[in-house]
């Protein structure tokens, strides 16, 4: 289940760290609910709660992606990291199998805007620069940045790349892409890391090794199916807390 459907709480915290751009809920909000998930493939009781949300893209529009779906490399793809709430924080989650679990959409370009998508590009020029902050007040829900078709998704263990190398990971990517215009792409590409552009922030494919993969489809209204196959889904585990 998706708990994405109430606004984000304000204000939110837009940052620039030089390696991506990433969105937080500010520690100043007033406490409202936080997006969150349960259920489906995840441990029955475990309750995750968004911590942030980032993106991985391309300088140019055939790279950007950090999953490569069915020979398909998308030019950005969208992180939303989520803490197991039975864990106090982040770093403390991370040392849990249970602890994290990250939602991946896939966007593909097209001529006209998404106008769901603009609140947050059109805010994107005043992080321009690596290492800068900026207070925003969007009233935008994480549904509309998500696919509408939410039917299909992959989900299999990842590991942090950083010691220590546990499988603390539960990566759902939707198989669906998001729609935004090449002008909404290239608000993207106005961005410093310090010396030169940022973009192409994805981590090299790595191999599949001995990962299993489960697709969820819905066949009709009233079966669900779990499939166990092997997809040209590439484990890339890396995000950047
Ligand atoms: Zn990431």
């Amino acid at each position: 289940m998706i708990g994405y459907h109430d606004f984000l709480p304000t204000p939110q915290i837009l940052t620039n760290n030089g390696q991506t751009v990433k969105l937080t809920v500010s520690k100043n909000a007033t406490r409202e609910r936080l997006p969150y998930i349960f259920g489906a493939t995840l441990k029955q009781n475990q309750h995750y709660e968004m911590e942030q949300l980032h993106f991985h893209w391309g300088i140019k529009n055939n790279r950007g992606a950090e999953h490569v779906l069915n020979g398909v490399r998308y030019p950005m793809e969208m992180h939303i990291v989520h803490r197991n709430v039975a864990y106090s924080n982040l770093s403390q989650a991370t040392q849990h199998e249970d602890g994290v679990v990250v939602v991946a959409i896939f966007f593909h370009l097209q001529d006209e805007h998404n106008e769901f998508f603009q609140a947050l590009a059109s805010k994107l020029a005043g992080v321009q620069w690596a290492r800068t902050e900026l207070p925003v007040n969007m009233s935008i829900t994480l549904m509309s940045l998500i696919p509408s078709n939410t039917d299909v998704f992959y989900t299999y263990k990842g590991s942090f790349t950083t010691p220590p190398c546990s499988e603390v990971v539960t990566w759902i990517v939707f198989a669906t892409p998001v729609p935004i215009s090449f002008r909404q792409m290239n608000t993207f590409r106005v961005l410093s890391n310090g010396e030169e552009t940022l973009g192409d922030n994805f981590r090299r494919l790595q191999d599949i090794g001995q990962r299993k993969i489960y697709i969820r489809r819905l066949y009709s209204a009233f079966s669900n199916k779990y499939n166990d196959s092997r997809l040209n889904l590439t484990n890339l585990s890396w995000f950047w807390l």
